[in-house]
C-alpha cells in the first residue's frame, strides 16, 4: 500500500485547518449561523478562535529555516497567539481593561459572554502557541515536554467532543469547555497531530505514528477504546432519559457489555498478535540460519583470500591477517590509510581513474594490481572490488578480495620477455636470409651465365668427361638458384600486401586454372567443397593453396590417378581446412619433419622439389594466427588440414 509521507500529512492537516476556520470567518462576515455552530442551538466557533486557527495553521505549514523571514514569522505567528489567547482567558478572572472579543465583528449569537473565545479554547490555544515554538527547539526536552502539552489538547477536545456526542446540554458540562464549539475541538485535533508528527520520534506521537508492534496495538485499540465506551454512554444515557431503563440496572449493563466486548476485542487483536508473533519467530530463525551460513561464508573468505575494507573515500577500515602477512605492513600501519600506501607506481593514472569511476557507480571491478610490500619486494593480485550500498542505494564502504598471482604474472612476464627476444631473432634471421640470398643470387647468375656460354661454345670440342662435367655445374647451378629463390620468397613472405577479404572459392578456381596443364597431364581430378570468405593475404593465400595441391597431385601413387579434395568446416573461432590426396602418404615418424625448411623425403629423381614447400606453408598459416599438420598413412594418401582465425 502506497504510504503518505509525514510532511504530505502535516500540510493536509494544516491546509484542512486553515480552509474550516478560513470558512468559519467568512461566516462571521454573512452571518451564517449554521456555519458558525454546525449543531443546532450548540456554541459557535468565535470569530477570534478562527482567528487564531487561521494563525495556528500558517505556524504549522511554516517550517522555520535558516532564512531569517521564516523565523520572524514564525516568532509574530506565536507572539499573536499567545496574545489573545492570555488576554482571552484572564478577561473571565480579571477586569483586564481591554476587550478583544468583539474587536473585529461584534457576535448576537451567544448570550453569555458574547464573541469570547471559551476558557479550555483560550487554553488550548496558549499550549498550541507554545507548541510552535518549542517544536523546533533544538533541546530535546523541550521537545518532549512539547509532544506532551500537545496531548493535553487532545483531551481537552475529546472531553468536548464526547460531550456533543453523548449530547449532554451545554449548561452541564462545565464552565470550562461549556462554550466550545464542535469544530472548534476537532480543529484543535486535527492541528495538534499535525504539529506532533513534526517531531514524529517523540513522545506520545512516536507511539502512535511508530512502526513497532506496540504502536501497532495503540492503533488497533485507540479507536475502539474511545468508541465503545461512547457508545454504550450514549445508549444508556437516551435510554434512562426515555424511561426505558432503570440507571443503575442500566450502568451496570453497560459495565458487564464493555466488559465483554472488550474481552472478545482483544482476544481477536492478542490471537492476530499471536499469529504475528509466530511468523516473527520463523523470520527470526530463517534469519539466524542464514546469518550463520554468511558467517561459514565469511570464515572461508577470511581462510582464502586477502581482505580489506574501505570507507567510501578508500580510506582503509579493516584488514585480516593474510593482507598484513602478504604486504609486511601491521593492521595498525594500515587502518586510516590509503590503499596508496601499497600502490606499486607500476600503473597509470588512468588505470586507478578507471577503477574509482566503475566502483563509485556502484559496480563490481575486477582487475589485475601490482603492489608494493614494506620491504619494497613487489606482488601481484587479482583484484575484485565490490561496493556496499545501503537501503537508498548510496555506497557506504568497499569490500577488496584478492589472490595471490605473483607466480603466474612472473611467468608471464618471463614468457614475454622470451617472446620478444624470439621475435627479435626472428626479425635477424628472416634479414639475414633476404640479404644472403639476395646477394647470393648476383654471383650465382655469373657462373650460370658463364656456363652456359661454356656450354655453347665448347660442348662436343672437348672430351666426353668435360662435357658430364659442364652439364653438373649447370644443373647444380640452377637447383642452387631455386634454393636461393625459395629462401628469398620465405623471407617475403606477409610482406607484400596487408590482409584483405579473401574469396577462396574464386582463389581455388583461378588456382586449377593456372595448373591446367599439369592436372591434364597427370588426369587429375579436382573436388571443391563449399570454401568462405576469409580475412587473409591473398598472394600468400595463393601460395599455400598452390603448393598443397602441386605436392598433392606430384606424391601420386603409381598407376593411381590423383584425387584431390578441398574443403572446409567452420569451428568455434576458426575455419579448419583440408586438401585430401590418394598419393603415396607419410610415415608418422616424419609428419612433422616435413614442414622443415629443406626438409624432404624423396630423391629428387623420383619427385622434383627443393624441400621448401611446406615451410612457406606452416609460415603463411602462422601468419595468418593458425596451425597446420598432417593425417597420413603410407599408401593411403594424406590431408593436410590448416586453419584461418575467423
Ligand atoms: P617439396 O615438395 O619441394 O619436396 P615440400 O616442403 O613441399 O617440398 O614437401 C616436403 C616433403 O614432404 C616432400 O618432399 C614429400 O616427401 C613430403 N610431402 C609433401 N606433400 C606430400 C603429399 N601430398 N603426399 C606425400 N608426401 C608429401
Amino acid at each position: 500500500m502506497h504510504k503518505i509521507n509525514t510532511s504530505k500529512k502535516i500540510t493536509i492537516l494544516g491546509t484542512l485547518a486553515l480552509g474550516v476556520s478560513g470558512i468559519v470567518l467568512l461566516a462571521w462576515f454573512f452571518q451564517i449561523r449554521e456555519i458558525l455552530s454546525i449543531i443546532p442551538g450548540s456554541a459557535t466557533m468565535k470569530f477570534n478562535t478562527a482567528l487564531l486557527f487561521q494563525l495556528s495553521s500558517i505556524g504549522v505549514l511554516l517550517y522555520p529555516n535558516s532564512r531569517k523571514t521564516t523565523q520572524i514569522l514564525n516568532v509574530l505567528l506565536v507572539f499573536g497567539i499567545l496574545l489573545i489567547a492570555t488576554i482571552s482567558f484572564a478577561t473571565y478572572f480579571f477586569s483586564v481593561g481591554v476587550n478583544i472579543d468583539n474587536l473585529f465583528i461584534s457576535d448576537i449569537y451567544s448570550t453569555e459572554y458574547p464573541g469570547r473565545m471559551s476558557p479550555a479554547t483560550a487554553f488550548c490555544f496558549f499550549l498550541l502557541g507554545i507548541s510552535l515554538w518549542g517544536t523546533h527547539a533544538s533541546s530535546r526536552t523541550i521537545r518532549v515536554i512539547i509532544q506532551y502539552s500537545l496531548l493535553v489538547i487532545i483531551l481537552i477536545s475529546l472531553v468536548s467532543i464526547v460531550a456533543y456526542a453523548l449530547q449532554i446540554p451545554g449548561e452541564s458540562r462545565g464552565f470550562f469547555i461549556h462554550s466550545m464549539a464542535i469544530h472548534t475541538s476537532v480543529l484543535f485535533i486535527l492541528l495538534t497531530l499535525a504539529l506532533s508528527l513534526k517531531n514524529p520520534t517523540l513522545g506520545f506521537a512516536n507511539l502512535l505514528f511508530g512502526n513497532n508492534a506496540g504502536s501497532a496495538l495503540m492503533r488497533s485499540l485507540l479507536p475502539f477504546l474511545i468508541g465503545l465506551p461512547l457508545l454504550l454512554s450514549y445508549i444508556l444515557l437516551r435510554a434512562s432519559t426515555n424511561n426505558v431503563l432503570d440507571f443503575e440496572f442500566g450502568l451496570s449493563l453497560h459495565t458487564v457489555t464493555f466488559i465483554l466486548i472488550s474481552i472478545v476485542y482483544t482476544s481477536i487483536i492478542a490471537s492476530k498478535l499471536n499469529k504475528d508473533d509466530i511468523k516473527r519467530n520463523a523470520l527470526e530463525d530463517s534469519l539466524r540460519i542464514s546469518n550463520q551460513e554468511l558467517s561459514f561464508f565469511k570464515d572461508a573468505l577470511d581462510q582464502s583470500s586477502i581482505l580489506a575494507t574501505t570507507d567510501r573515500k578508500g580510506v582503509i577500515t579493516s584488514v585480516n591477517d593474510k593482507f598484513c602477512e602478504i604486504s609486511k605492513y601491521s593492521r595498525e600501519e594500515l587502518i586510516g590509510k590509503t590503499h596508496r600506501i601499497i600502490n606499486s607506481g607500476f600503473h597509470s593514472k588512468e588505470f586507478f581513474q578507471t577503477l574509482w569511476s566503475t566502483i563509485s557507480k556502484g559496480n563490481i571491478w575486477v582487475g589485475e594490481v601490482k603492489n608494493k610490500a614494506k620491504d619494497g619486494s613487489f606482488y601481484w593480485m587479482l583484484t575484485s572490488i565490490i561496493p556496499f550500498k545501503n537501503d537508498n542505494g548510496k555506497i557506504y564502504k568497499y569490500l577488496s578480495i584478492r589472490q595471490d598471482i605473483t607466480d603466474r604474472k612472473n611467468g608471464e612476464e618471463r614468457l614475454a620477455m622470451q617472446f620478444e627476444e624470439l621475435k627479435t631473432k626472428n626479425i635477424e634471421i628472416e634479414q639475414f636470409a633476404y640479404i644472403a640470398s639476395h646477394d647470393l643470387q648476383e654471383p650465382l647468375r655469373t657462373v650460370i651465365n658463364y656456363t652456359e656460354t661454356l656450354t655453347e661454345e665448347y660442348e662436343g670440342k672437348l672430351d666426353s668427361a668435360a662435357d658430364k662435367y659442364l652439364s653438373f655445374i649447370k644443373d647444380a647451378s640452377t637447383r642452387m638458384s631455386d634454393l636461393i629463390k625459395g629462401l628469398l620468397d620465405y623471407s617475403r613472405l606477409g610482406k607484400l600486401t596487408g590482409r584483405t577479404k579473401v574469396n577462396c572459392a574464386t582463389l581455388i578456381q583461378e588456382i586449377k586454372a593456372d595448373l591446367e596443364a599439369t592436372i591434364n597431364e597427370t588426369n587429375s581430378t579436382i573436388i571443391v567443397g563449399d570454401l568462405p570468405i576469409v580475412n587473409g593475404f591473398e598472394i600468400e593465400l595463393r601460395l599455400l593453396f598452390q603448393n598443397l595441391i602441386t605436392n598433392a597431385i606430384k606424391f601420386k601413387r603409381v598407376g593411381v590417378e590423383p584425387e584431390v579434395t578441398i574443403s572446409a568446416i567452420k569451428n568455434d573461432l576458426s575455419w579448419e581446412f583440408s586438401v585430401k590426396d590418394n598419393g603415396i602418404g607419410i610415415d608418422d615418424i616424419y609428419h612433422e619433419k616435413i614442414f622443415i625448411i629443406f626438409q624432404r623425403l624423396h630423391n629428387r629423381k623420383d619427385y622434383a622439389g627443393t624441400g621448401i614447400g611446406l615451410s612457406h606453408c606452416q609460415k603463411i598459416v602462422n601468419l595468418h594466427g593458425g596451425s597446420i599438420w598432417v593425417d597420413s598413412k603410407i599408401n593411403e594418401g594424406s590431408t593436410f588440414n590448416f586453419t584461418i582465425p575467423i
